[in-house]
């Protein structure tokens, strides 16, 4: 933990002041304690992540699957290939941009590895990255060069930041994993300075009557069950199924404009196409968290107002690829 953190940390408990118990001389704590200074609870820093949450204790049994299943992602896809996702980032929070982000003070809303906060660095003045899975040990071991980013273990509704205090949110595919998207969105909302920005990418309900009917099911009964390194191993054979329709069919329709009009023809082309240049591991990562999660919300267009419901009037709604939304509120 960079021990500048601090000043924009509070107690869980108490919503106090932290100090650092038992730091080195240096910028850089890798293991100690944080003692909240009105009621005297302790939060650890172990491996360079100050700890807020003990959920393998308190949290119930979903939120910790999900949890498991998405750290077991972030470790086995852990590439962080920076000209890979940079042009996907900026598309899920478009028409946010690298001038936007010069000077501001950003929060990665469920960070995973920390390949956004890697993207972000070099325009922002200061970025946090918080997850409630051990990702963020792997986030932390990516970023910790960078002095300008941080990262801490804690969950999106249970956050130990000081309220108003960010220019920027940003939450991608992480809300709609969570028990109450809209619980969550509320309180990622009380982090916001005043004129403050958020923006929001979830899965849609419209289009997705395949996924709803048909995967969904499969995974809230069998898959997101199963050991991860089970549905590592299924979703493998999926993606060796996938991979090559993707290649021979959508990529050449998606190309040459001569093939233009069977677009209208094959399945799921809006996004299918905006996927069919990954390579195979990203493919193989896709259908994996498809897989794998406990909580899966896939949000209709009315639930997407209702999400935002308390700022209506200050946020946008995008239909993002056909399957999805982008949402953009401001404070
Ligand atoms: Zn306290």
């Amino acid at each position: 933990m960079k021990n500048n953190l601090i000043k924009y940390l509070c107690c869980l408990n108490c919503r106090g002041d932290l100090r650092l118990t038992n730091h080195s001389n240096d910028n850089e704590t890798t293991n100690g304690k944080l003692n909240c200074i009105n009621c005297n609870k302790t939060y650890e820093i172990l491996n360079g992540v100050p700890i807020f949450t003990n959920f393998y204790s308190d949290q119930n049994y979903k939120v910790k699957i999900t949890a498991k299943n998405f750290a077991y992602s972030w470790q086995k896809f852990s590439r962080t290939d920076k000209s890979f996702y940079k042009g996907q980032f900026f598309d899920w929070i478009n028409p946010i941009n690298e001038d936007f982000l010069r000077g501001k003070f950003v929060l990665d809303a469920g960070c995973g590895k920390g390949h956004h906060l890697m993207t972000i660095s070099p325009y922002v003045k200061e970025a946090i990255g918080v997850d409630i899975s051990d990702s963020a040990f792997i986030a932390y071991e990516n970023t910790k060069h960078l002095q300008n980013i941080h990262i801490i273990q804690a969950d999106l509704n249970c956050l130990p930041l000081k309220d108003e205090i960010f220019d920027y949110i940003y939450s991608v595919g992480v809300v709609h994993h969570t028990e109450f998207p809209k619980v969550t969105t509320q309180n990622l909302y009380k982090k916001i300075k005043k004129d403050g920005v958020m923006s929001i990418w979830v899965y849609g309900k419209e289009n997705n009557w395949w996924i709803i009917y048909l995967i969904d099911p499969m995974r809230k009964l069998i898959t997101s069950i199963l050991p991860p390194q089970i549905i590592h191993i299924l979703s493998f054979f999926l993606a060796l199924f996938l991979f090559p329709i993707l290649k021979l069919v959508y990529s050449p329709v998606n190309k040459f404009k001569i093939l233009k009009p069977f677009s209208k023809i094959l399945f799921y082309y809006p996004y299918l196409s905006y996927i069919c240049n990954f390579d195979f591991i990203e493919i193989n990562n896709i259908i994996f968290d498809h897989l794998a999660a406990p909580i899966s919300h896939y949000l209709s267009k009315n639930e997407v107002k209702d999400l935002i419901n308390f700022n209506s009037h200050k946020a946008k709604i995008e239909w993002h690829n056909e399957n999805s939304w982008r949402i953009l509120i401001t404070r």
